[in-house]
């Protein structure tokens, strides 16, 4: 069966990165729709049924983070940031405030082509499907009803601890998670500051499932953000 095209917003106010991405993402096969800023963003995804918002957080009329609350305050609809602001903070607030995905400009269109296609997967399947109770990739599963990870079909021991962190990764896997999400859901809003909790028990679970931690394959870094559970 042949999926329909998906529709994805562009909300930029820079004609010239309007004008690439409606070439290059048109020539992949998605329906482009436009919008030079917050109000006529809002208008489009008022009227019309999107798949994927590409935003922009410096537009003219608001800042790109209030259309990104506003969006994810009434829809799941998933949204990669496009934007020239390439620090951490700038990053871990717009992941905390519910992004994604987050490019810095310039990118290249692969890997944004790349990325479209990850996170609209990704929301394909949680559509249709509640949380994922297995996560199986590669040589990794990580069962979530029997509480048991499975490395080349031998069960891993890991702490309960290592448990839940492992799990929740895997409840998003593909997607970042902060330091401070994954310490508040793990440890308790009163640790949320404690990144050196999560190094230690990330570099726990690395030396458990990774053939070689310094280049993990499942267990991955964004480095002053947070990780993500590799989903491919
Ligand atoms: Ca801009």
């Amino acid at each position: 069966m042949i999926d329909a095209p998906k529709r994805i917003l562009v909300v930029e106010d820079e004609e010239p990165i309007r004008r690439f991405l409606r070439t290059s993402l048109t020539s992949r096969g998605y329906q482009l729709e436009e919008a030079c800023g917050g109000r006529e963003a809002y208008d489009r995804l008022a009227s019309q049924q999107i798949n994927l918002v590409i935003l922009d957080l410096g537009l003219p009329d608001c800042d790109g983070m209030q259309v990104l609350a506003q969006l994810r305050s009434r829809a799941a609809t998933p949204v990669v940031v496009l934007s020239a602001r390439g620090r951490e903070s700038e990053k871990v607030a717009a992941f905390e405030a519910g992004a994604d995905d987050y490019l810095t400009k310039p990118f290249g269109v692969q890997e944004l082509a790349a990325r479209l296609h990850a996170v609209l997967r990704r929301s394909a399947q949680s559509d249709m499907a509640p949380p994922p109770l297995r996560y199986a990739r590669g040589e990794l599963v990580v069962d979530m009803v029997a509480r048991r990870v499975l490395l080349r079909d031998q069960e891993v021991h890991v702490t309960p601890i290592e448990f839940k962190l492992l799990s929740l990764l895997a409840k998003h896997a593909g997607k970042v998670l902060t330091h401070r999400q994954l310490l508040q859901e793990v440890w308790g809003a009163e640790h949320a500051d404690e990144v050196n909790y999560l190094r230690v028990f990330m570099a726990g679970l690395r030396r458990k499932l990774e053939v070689n931690s310094a280049q993990p394959r499942y267990l991955l870094t964004e480095q002053g953000i947070g990780y993500r559970l590799a989903d491919e």
